[in-house]
């Protein structure tokens, strides 16, 4: 196959806008053994000086832009490193921190006090990047904000960049997704954007000035739905820049969805180039119908950014040849930054050979962006032999029987409508109030206790063979023990055996179920310093034994107050892990559903009386586009009920949901049907009640009375006020008394004393 030749048509100043042809959008940045975290939070505990934290910060980008560059790389993105966030660089980078940081002298203490907030100053609000599981910080852009330059950080790495003889381009977040993501309105995004502007024509002057041919300029939010006042403005701020009179040659980076109108409104200015992402839905005839990318550079995001599996070459070389007809040039890259992906596969020997030949984690992604764009710029016969390697561990990958699980299969398949499906709620009610015999305002916790050192000791004693499985469970059941004897203590009215012998609430479950694999170093980026790492979902999942019945039944054996069985839903499984492309997302829901069903059933044959089943993440995955959230939601709801309508209807179950604002899922919340629902509640001060009730939702509900992120414990009447506030959106014998969350973050003494008071309130209240 031979590709024509390209021709770039850009006069301007040919020389510096040479385009280049192989890329990736951005970079991880904790370290392939998580280096910055540790030497970060070094820092914060007083260990280490913010020299010695720069100085590993250094060696990291130092390592990573030189191999990026022996990689084959021709232009390497500098500046998404970062201590904490990108958002909040961006913020930095225009003036815009909050007020309340001000005073504090030290730049770096400033900034992390706007991350994590201090003794005395609360922390910028964190929230989800689009719908990936990673969280940037929201920057407060209110009457005082006064925008201001700070190029500082960006100009230094690009110096240290240039000076190691790398092809620098250095990336900043766009004025309209910053703007966007800090929730401003439609007027005051348009006012701001006016205020901004002349500050990235300045950032624009300062890189030309220190050499940056090429600068990227991300606005990841063009894939989501813009009115038509906001692609006005996209085209206006492009224009604009464009205008800039020395400056680099400008991409301008979307990611994440399909650009749909944006993609016309950027490429119709007078900027360089344009990446699209076209692992997410983007199709060439989208390109191929906007005439004014003929003349730009394609930056062609073909390799997926946000999962782990290796690139089918050919396809991708023959969709990166069709669009050599759309655009002045292609140039190969990964569909979004490498951020959320491991480092390299070279750090893993624990998967077996077959699933190692289907990955491809950072390092191998950037290797295949190169074999790419030799492949299409110098003919796929160079690229021969990788195209071969390709094709085989794809073929084995079709073939592998962990794929196709012929059993399950006909079990999911024989599974009539009516397997998601349980008496009306009245029915279930009267039958669970019979049997419970629960008093009015029950109360109760999320599920975890916190995770002492003795259980972090155990666990990792057993991972290194200190300690035997034997061992190793004596002392999560003198945990599990302890916690019910202080919920007895305590005086709650449904138990929770505390989660000691969960790691994490995702991994506890992948690590048991076939179909998934576990990294020993396939860390990636949540939030800070903190990192997860997720299970891969390879195959067809399978339940071969009970995963949490034993632990249950032992709490359960301990008490006569109800134990709630404590299980992860379906769509939160998925959410948190990389999952499988080579079938809808909605069919590997519906297996760990069933997987999740099995394990309810098995609880309530072993006496289990209420099982919760957490659906945290049902929001993440809502697709970014309204128009494809209808059937994510019809799927995901059906999941969830697929897994918790095996019980008989005198089993209680309950779910828990956190972590976002639920607007534009309260529907959905409904549609699990399932008897209670807790929420996390307190820090939206129980507005959610209102909404549920809005969505025709009539079932057991546990508004969050108190916010667990922070050590501080809430009073009694305090928590009894917003029981009262509680009351009057929903009726007493609905409501149910709990924490907002989990409490496995927290301090022993901190949750005794705030359960504590927590029953207290319900006492006062009832
Ligand atoms: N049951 C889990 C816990 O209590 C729920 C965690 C969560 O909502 N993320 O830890
Ligand atoms: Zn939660």
């Amino acid at each position: 196959m031979a590709f024509r030749t390209q021709h770039w048509r850009n006069t301007v100043t040919a020389t510096s806008r040479t385009p280049f042809t192989a890329t990736v959008l951005g970079l991880a940045r904790v370290g392939p053994r998580r280096e910055l975290k540790r030497a970060t939070e070094s820092y914060w505990a007083g260990r280490i000086s913010a020299t010695e934290l720069h100085a590993v910060a250094r060696e990291l980008r130092r390592t990573q832009l030189t191999d990026l560059v022996a990689a084959g790389l021709d232009s390497v993105p500098v500046g998404t490193f970062s201590y904490y966030d990108q958002m909040l660089d961006t913020a930095v980078l225009f003036g815009a921190l909050p007020t309340r940081v001000a005073d504090i002298a030290d730049p770096l203490d400033r900034y992390f006090a706007a991350a994590r907030g201090t003794d005395t100053v609360e922390p910028l609000e964190m929230t989800k990047w689009f719908d990936t599981n990673y969280h940037y910080l929201v920057p407060e852009i209110g009457s005082g904000t006064a925008f201001e330059l700070h190029p500082e950080k960006l100009l230094d790495e690009l110096r240290e960049a240039i000076e190691l003889g790398v092809p620098a381009r250095p990336v900043v977040i766009g004025p309209v997704t910053f703007l966007k993501l800090a929730k401003l309105g439609p007027e005051e995004l348009r006012q701001r954007v006016e205020e901004l502007l002349p500050l990235y024509r300045r950032l624009l002057g300062l890189l030309a000035e220190a050499g940056a041919r090429w600068v990227q300029i991300d606005e990841p939010v063009l894939v989501t739905d813009l009115t038509s006042d906001e692609l006005t403005l996209v085209h206006r701020v492009y224009t604009e820049l464009a205008a800039t009179e020395s400056r680099p040659a400008v991409l301008v980076a979307t990611y994440f969805g399909r650009p749909g109108p944006a993609l016309a409104a950027v490429a119709g200015t007078g900027i360089e180039a344009v990446a699209v992402d076209f692992t997410a839905g983007t199709e060439p005839g989208e390109v191929a119908s906007v005439p004014a990318l003929a003349g730009k550079l394609l930056v062609a995001g073909v390799v997926d950014g946000r999962n782990v599996w290796r690139t089918d070459l050919e396809a991708a070389l023959s969709r990166l040849g069709t669009l050599l007809g759309s655009a002045g040039s292609v140039a190969v890259s990964s569909s979004c930054s490498l951020l959320h992906v491991p480092y390299t596969l070279a750090a893993e020997d624990g998967l077996d050979d077959a699933l190692r030949s289907w990955l491809a984690f950072g390092a191998e992604k950037v290797a295949e962006v190169r074999t790419l764009a030799t492949g299409l710029h110098q003919g796929a016969e160079t690229i021969s032999a990788e195209l071969t390697a390709a094709r085989e561990a794809l073929a084995g990958r079709e073939s592998d029987p962990r794929l196709n699980n012929s059993g399950l299969r006909a079990r999911l398949a024989a599974l009539g409508p009516h397997a998601a499906r349980r008496a009306p709620a009245e029915q279930r009610r009267r039958l669970q109030r019979e049997r419970l015999h629960l008093p009015l305002l029950p109360a109760t916790t999320i599920g975890s206790f916190p995770q002492t050192p003795a259980i972090r000791l155990a666990r990792a004693a057993l991972r290194k063979g200190e300690i035997d499985r034997a061992e190793y469970e004596t002392r999560m059941r003198a945990e599990i023990a302890d916690v019910i004897a202080l919920q007895e203590r305590l005086g709650l009215d449904v138990l929770v055996h505390g989660e000691p012998e969960r790691n994490d609430m995702v991994q506890y479950f992948a690590e048991q179920l076939d179909g998934f694999a576990a990294t020993e170093q396939g860390w990636v980026q949540s939030y800070g310093t903190r990192c997860v790492r997720p299970p891969i979902l390879f195959g067809d999942v399978v339940r071969s034994a009970p995963m949490t019945v034993d632990w249950i039944c032992y709490a359960q054996s301990l008490t006569d107050k109800p134990v709630k069985g404590m299980l992860t839903g379906p769509v939160t499984i998925l959410a948190w892990s990389f999952v499988r492309d080579d079938q809808p997302l909605a069919d590997s829901a519906r297996q760990v559903a069933l997987a999740i069903r099995d394990e309810t059933v098995d609880l309530q044959q072993a006496g289990i009386r209420i099982v919760q089943v957490d659906e945290p993440a049902l929001r993440e995955l809502l697709p970014l586009r309204a128009g494809d959230q209808r059937e994510y939601l019809d799927w995901s709801v059906q999941a969830f009920r697929l897994a918790t309508s095996g019980v008989s209807d005198a089993t209680q179950i309950h779910t828990h949901l956190c972590y976002s604002e639920f607007g534009e899922v309260i529907d959905a919340i409904a549609g699990l049907d399932a008897d209670v629902t807790s929420i996390e509640a307190a820090r939206s001060k129980m507005e959610v009640l209102g909404d549920l009730n809005a969505a025709g939702f009539d079932l057991g509900v546990g508004p969050g009375v108190y916010d667990i992120h922070s050590p501080r414990v809430p009073g009694v009447e305090e928590i009894a006020d917003s029981l009262r506030a509680a009351l009057k959106a929903v009726p007493a014998d609905r409501l149910w008394v709990n924490p907002d969350c989990g409490l496995k973050t927290r301090g022993p003494a901190e949750v005794e004393a705030s359960l504590r008071n927590m029953v207290a309130a319900a006492d006062v209240v009832r």
